[in-house]
């Protein structure tokens, strides 16, 4: 994997969990917060770790701020930090700015603000969580429209010794099989031959009335 540079601004749960995915896969993180105390806790995790207010402009320049690929503005509760954080980010330069946001006003705020990408965990996960109540069959789901998805589908135990060509997904359900995950191999555009097997899951492409029904089947 290519190594990129990644500030996080905010080590609280949201900002720490992103900042130790991102060392796990070998990048390079640095970890920043008001609070030396979640700096002292954040040291053992990220690259380097710095106490500083990212309100104030002079420190971020300190820290090189402009340099990383990418900054995670992972503070919530003070949403006038957080809004102030991103413009000062923004007009610093800064390309890529990713900022949480604890509600839909505060989302619509980060935007204006210049933010490139604004994450609601909250809202995002209650879905998500409903989603799977919902699909327990779905394991994993990318939204593409407001009808399109991509989805990991756990294939009904029916479908075990049947090739794709026998099960025709896409005439019987209208969907596009794009990988097969079978005992942790992942099968990319898999053949007409793939032979299914039990616990097989498949990642499909097609419309949301569609995949529902195909994860419904017992
Ligand atoms: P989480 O929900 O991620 O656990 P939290 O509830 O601890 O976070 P938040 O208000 O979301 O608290 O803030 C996350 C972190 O951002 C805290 O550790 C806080 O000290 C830090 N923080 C708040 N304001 C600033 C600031 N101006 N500069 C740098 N860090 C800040």
């Amino acid at each position: 994997m290519v190594k990129q540079s990644f500030a996080v601004i905010g080590l609280g749960r949201f900002g720490t969990s992103i900042a130790s995915k991102l060392i796990e896969a070998d990048q390079e993180v640095m970890g920043i917060d008001i609070n030396e105390e979640r700096v002292e806790e954040g040291k053992l995790l990220v690259t380097h770790a710095v106490v500083l207010d990212s309100t104030e402009e002079e420190s971020l320049k300190a820290v090189g701020i402009r340099n990383f690929d990418y900054v995670i503005v992972a503070i919530g509760n003070d949403m006038q930090a957080s809004i102030l954080t991103v413009l000062i980010l923004k007009e610093m330069g800064v390309k890529q700015v990713i900022a949480k946001a604890l509600n839909k006003r505060h989302g619509q705020v980060l935007t204006k603000v210049g933010a490139d990408w604004v994450v609601h965990p909250e809202r995002d996960m209650g879905e998500r969580v409903a989603h799977q109540l919902l699909s327990p069959n779905v394991l994993n789901y990318i939204e593409l429209s407001k009808d399109y998805n991509i989805e990991e589908i756990m294939l009904p135990p029916c479908m075990a010794r049947k090739t794709l060509r026998e099960l025709d997904l896409r005439a019987k359900y209208n969907v596009n099989v794009i990988a097969i995950l079978s005992n942790e191999n992942l099968i990319i555009s898999p053949f007409p031959e793939h032979l299914i097997q039990n616990g097989d899951k498949a990642v499909v492409i097609g419309h949301r009335d569609d995949l529902n029904k195909l994860a419904n089947l017992k």
